[in-house]
């Protein structure tokens, strides 16, 4: 499925803004319901993070997906676009009391906890509503994702999670607390993983764990992986949906799962990665002493990703004619930080004032990083 952009409809419109292709959106969640439904006991969240656009989000609920938060604004912006309460799950390794008490108040699926002290503040919260929280521990596994250092997060070295070795310590705190029910194991190693090896290595380690806890009898309701399946950044239309058939089928073959147990994924990027771009307008096209420049009115505050882990996000002219010439440029915005770069030495067909630009695969990380610094008004999203 190819994204096409309607440019005459975008003329009147204020740029820079974010294109959502809704029916990429719904062709891609339609995969993963079919492909993630072959396995029965498979059970699929969305990671809100990537993007919490109200419209995405309801399309995203119509689908039937449950919802992976990492604060109490996203536990909120999932419970508003209709999410039931026993779809939602919440981790974070800084829950405040506000937002563990949000949790409780609707009674959401479960709390992946991270660490002691955030059980035992939890438990006493809980306490005092008279609940019982359910809880999951979201384990560090100590496995690499072959990915951008920053967007690592299950190694050691990471702050995510609670060290193997302290599983059965925490594991057994918790027996102990009337407050709180253990009910699930919860791993997520990274994100923009592309090898399935990556995962494999997960599956090993946590076979390992679960044959380790049942020698003490002890089997959860569910293990939760997290996500992490990554996109093609080089070729949005190449595949736009990115390989959910294999994805699916790695767990079901390297897993297993005990009797009765469920396996959940929170995935982000692969949902809503490809069906959104950034659409910006040419200022100026500036000759620089070596180079050219394309100044574009998007900024790093709309899309920070490139700035922030020298993401690359492929190119398109939308308004030059086919037979236009190519011409190199660096690619910047217009805020006042060296590191506002979409991209350097980039072939474009020639830009001119005015002309529309598109950053593909924007829909993950996008948006809802967008900030105001510049005074700059944040980017709306159109569908
Ligand atoms: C970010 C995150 C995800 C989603 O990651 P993607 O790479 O976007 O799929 C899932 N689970 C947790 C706990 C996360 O922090």
């Amino acid at each position: 499925m190819k994204t096409t952009f309607p440019i005459e409809r975008f003329g009147g419109l204020r740029t820079p803004f974010y294109y959502y292709d809704t029916a990429l959106l719904r062709e891609t969640l339609d995969t993963i319901r079919r492909e993630a439904g072959r396995y029965p006991d498979f059970c699929v969240h969305y990671a809100v993070k990537a993007n919490a656009n109200p419209t995405l989000l309801r399309i995203i609920r119509e689908s039937g997906l449950g919802a992976d938060c990492v604060s109490g604004g996203e536990v909120k912006a999932a419970l508003e676009a209709g999410f039931p309460a026993q779809k939602v799950v919440y981790a974070g390794v800084g829950k405040s009391d506000w937002e563990i008490e949000l949790g409780l108040d609707n009674d959401i699926f479960c709390f992946n906890v991270e660490s002691v002290p955030e059980l035992e503040v939890i438990n006493a919260l809980a306490a005092a509503r008279g609940k019982v929280a359910r809880v999951a521990f979201r384990i560090n596994p100590n496995v690499g994702a072959h990915t951008h250092a920053n967007i690592t997060t299950g190694l050691a070295e990471n702050k995510f999670g609670i060290a193997m070795e302290d599983m059965d310590r925490i594991i057994i705190m918790a027996s102990g607390m009337e407050h709180v029910k253990f009910v699930g194991l919860h791993f997520h190693i990274g994100s923009q993983i592309l090898d399935m090896g990556d995962f494999v290595a997960l599956c090993n380690r946590v076979n390992e764990l679960q044959e380790r806890l049942a020698q003490q009898h002890i089997i959860v309701e569910h293990i939760n992986v997290g996500g992490g399946l990554g996109i093609d950044y080089q070729h949005p239309d190449r595949q736009a949906i990115p390989d959910f058939a294999a994805y699916f089928a790695t767990y079901h073959k390297h897993l297993h799962l005990m009797p009765g147990q469920t396996l959940h994924f929170e995935l982000g990027r692969s949902v809503v990665g490809q069906c959104g771009s950034l659409i910006t307008r040419v200022l100026y096209v500036k000759q620089g002493a070596h180079k050219q420049f394309c100044i574009v009115d998007a900024g790093m505050t709309d899309l920070i990703r490139p700035a922030l882990y020298q993401a690359y996000h492929k190119i398109e002219n939308l308004s030059a004619p086919a037979d236009a010439p190519a011409e190199t440029y660096d690619v910047v915005g217009p805020i006042c930080e060296s590191s506002d770069v979409f991209g350097k030495a980039i072939d474009l067909p020639r830009c001119q004032r005015g002309d529309l630009l598109a950053l593909r695969s924007a829909g993950a990380y996008g948006e809802i990083m967008a900030s105001g610094y510049n005074c700059r008004p944040l980017p709306v999203g159109v569908f």
